[in-house]
């Protein structure tokens, strides 16, 4: 099975503390505070962690998007980018 499905299985598998957990540790890794398209918004509102969580809530502007750089996206098998505006990895992938 694919990295990505693999995962999202095994944290279907998790209880809510240990669920938490994990995504604390992710979002430690998250770079998406380095982003052109992080903005002032998104920075006061303390949002990071995009592909897990799903789009922000403020109205970025692209700039660009140094997903394919960060940890996370070859820890988890993320296949896509761009999580703040278009969604989770997840949504991304119709699941
Ligand atoms: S892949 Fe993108 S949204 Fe996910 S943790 Fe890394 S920088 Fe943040
Ligand atoms: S999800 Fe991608 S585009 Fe959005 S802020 Fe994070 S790195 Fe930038």
């Amino acid at each position: 099975m694919e990295k990505f499905l693999q995962i999202a299985k095994s944290m279907e598998g998790m209880s809510k503390e240990e669920l938490a957990k994990s995504l604390e540790g992710k979002k430690s890794m998250c770079i998406c505070g380095n982003c052109p398209s992080y903005d002032e918004c998104t920075k006061n509102k303390e949002e990071l962690l995009f592909c897990a969580i799903g789009k922000s809530e403020c109205m970025i502007t692209m700039k660009g998007c140094v997903c394919p750089s960060c940890p996370v996206t070859s820890d988890m098998g993320l296949t896509h980018s761009y999580f703040c505006t278009r969604g989770s990895e997840k949504q991304q992938r119709g699941m």
